[in-house]
């Protein structure tokens, strides 16, 4: 019995570091093959367990096994609206392969490779889900396009509301657009899923802030029901002297700059650089900048309080990172940012932190090391220090909001009637495949409203 979990094949780093092609290259015919002769089929699938949408895992791999590809595409579908792109970005390994069997004993299932093999071959050969949409009259605005307002979307059209999606940027897709870099996620993949719910009849109008062009009071007045899926992509700062220099950036800032607006290969929209460039934090976020920043060709630091054991980001990332010369700085913690005259970034004064007990969170606490202050040299610095919703979208509306700022949901309807929320919007900053769920929820409740 393989033990060994099928290694995808990836972009050489000395060559990606210059690029911003897709760094996994995914699995050919036979390595998918290999892959799903692995499974067991257990009887009762722990794998479907860790999945937040309960995809019929053994079933779709016995599919793959049996070269029944567009069979493997249903099982999925029948779950997943994403499922290119949940099987890029998904963190398989706290999900779905987490709770595989092959896993105690060994590698688990490569789950999401094989989930990624099995949609990329439905986009190659156009396997076209056959809708019949019979109009049923109702009207249903969507603010955010992205996973989570494109998942509502999708599945209301299909049942014959008629839908329109608010987005403030000039491009749809929320994150998925703006956030995970081209190297992750290409965004012709995005593109195709937006463009297939066009072609169904969903309208995307974008540059509408709603909130200030219009408010939700406003939607309330034009359609007999509103979904807010705006996200979480208000960024916190540290709140440390020298923040405002001109080089501090957050990471969301970088991350847009670069990946909507194409930075990298459009002269038109700027973006600085610096030389020696810290980015500050830990997490999925942190790492996308710097990698990112990488390939535009600066010396990337990563700054973390605590050890590499604690890093929140994807493992997977981490080494990608580590392979494409990103040098963790762990255990570390700025406390000032220096700058000139002109108030340009120098440096960062930085405190050495060590780990301590668990705390309730069942983190380990972090506490400074006596007399470790020290400088670092640097011209630029981004935080990636997490994200919470940006209020605009509630101006002059009555929607209930919690201490921390998130909506207030009831199974899935807001504290105004007809008015439905989900996604990083109601949860905070969470993941690509929990949004898609919540979207897809708030569209069932509101056809079950009727
Ligand atoms: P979003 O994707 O944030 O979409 C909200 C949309 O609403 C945006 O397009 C926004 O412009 C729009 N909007 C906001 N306010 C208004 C307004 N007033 N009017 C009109 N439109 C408005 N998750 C994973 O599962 N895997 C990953 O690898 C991963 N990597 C990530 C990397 C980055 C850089 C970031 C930032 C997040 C990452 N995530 C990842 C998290 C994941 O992308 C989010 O959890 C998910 O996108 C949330 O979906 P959403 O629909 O709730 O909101
Ligand atoms: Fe795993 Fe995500 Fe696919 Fe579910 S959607 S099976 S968690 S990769
Ligand atoms: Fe296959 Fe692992 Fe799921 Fe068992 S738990 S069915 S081995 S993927």
């Amino acid at each position: 019995m393989n033990d060994k979990k099928t290694v995808m094949r990836v972009q050489d780093s000395k060559e990606r570091i210059n690029n911003f092609l897709e760094v996994e290259l995914g699995y050919n015919d036979e390595e998918a093959k290999k892959e799903a002769e692995r499974c067991l089929h257990c009887p009762n699938p722990r794998c479907v367990k860790g999945c937040p949408v309960n995809i019929m895992i053994p079933e779709f791999i016995k599919c793959i096994k049996e070269n029944d590809l567009k069979k493997a595409y249903e099982v999925i579908s029948k779950s997943s609206t994403l499922p290119s792109i949940c099987g890029r970005v998904c963190p398989q390994e706290k999900q779905c392969e987490s709770m595989c069997v092959k896993g105690f004993k060994g590698d688990a299932i490569a789950i999401g490779s094989l989930e990624r093999y099995v949609a990329d071959y439905a986009r190659e050969h156009h396997f076209e889900e056959k809708v019949t949409i019979k109009k049923n009259g109702l009207k249903v605005a969507i603010v955010g396009s992205g996973p989570s307002g494109l998942a509502c979307a999708g599945d209301l059209i299909k049942n014959g509301y008629d839908v329109t999606i608010y987005e403030v940027l000039h491009k749809a897709g929320g994150v998925l657009t703006y956030g995970i870099p081209e190297f992750r996620l290409p965004k012709k993949i995005v593109e195709e899923e937006i463009s297939k719910l066009e072609k169904m009849g969903v309208k995307i109008l974008c540059d509408v802030p709603v909130g200030k062009s219009l408010t939700i009071h406003d939607l309330e007045k034009a359609y007999d029901y509103v979904f807010l899926g705006t996200g979480a992509g208000l960024p916190k700062f540290m709140n440390i002297e020298g923040e405002d220099a001109n080089e501090v950036f957050a990471a969301n800032e970088v991350l847009t700059r670069i990946n909507l607006m194409k930075a990298y290969l459009d002269s038109k929209t700027p973006i600085k650089k610096g030389n020696i460039v810290y980015v500050i934090g830990g997490g999925n976020v942190a790492m996308d900048a710097a990698r990112s920043l990488r390939r535009l060709g600066m010396e990337v630091h990563l700054m973390y309080r605590r050890s590499m054991e604690e890093l929140p980001a994807r493992k997977m990332e981490v080494e990608h990172a580590k392979e494409e010369g990103i040098i963790f700085n762990l255990l570390e913690n700025p406390v000032k940012i220096l700058t000139d005259d002109d108030n340009h970034v120098t440096g960062m004064e930085v405190i050495s932190m060590e780990l301590g007990d668990v705390d309730e969170k069942g983190r380990r606490s972090v506490h400074e090391l006596e007399g470790s202050l020290h400088t670092v040299k640097c011209d630029m610095v981004v935080e990636a220090l997490g994200t919470s919703p940006n209020h605009l979208v509630f101006t002059d509306s009555d929607i209930k909001l919690d201490e921390k700022g998130l909506v207030m949901v009831n199974d899935d309807l807001t504290s105004e009637k007809n008015v439905y929320a989900g996604g990083d919007v109601v949860t905070g900053a969470a993941t690509v495949i929990k949004a898609m769920e919540a979207g897809r929820s708030a569209a069932q409740k509101i056809m079950e409203s009727k």
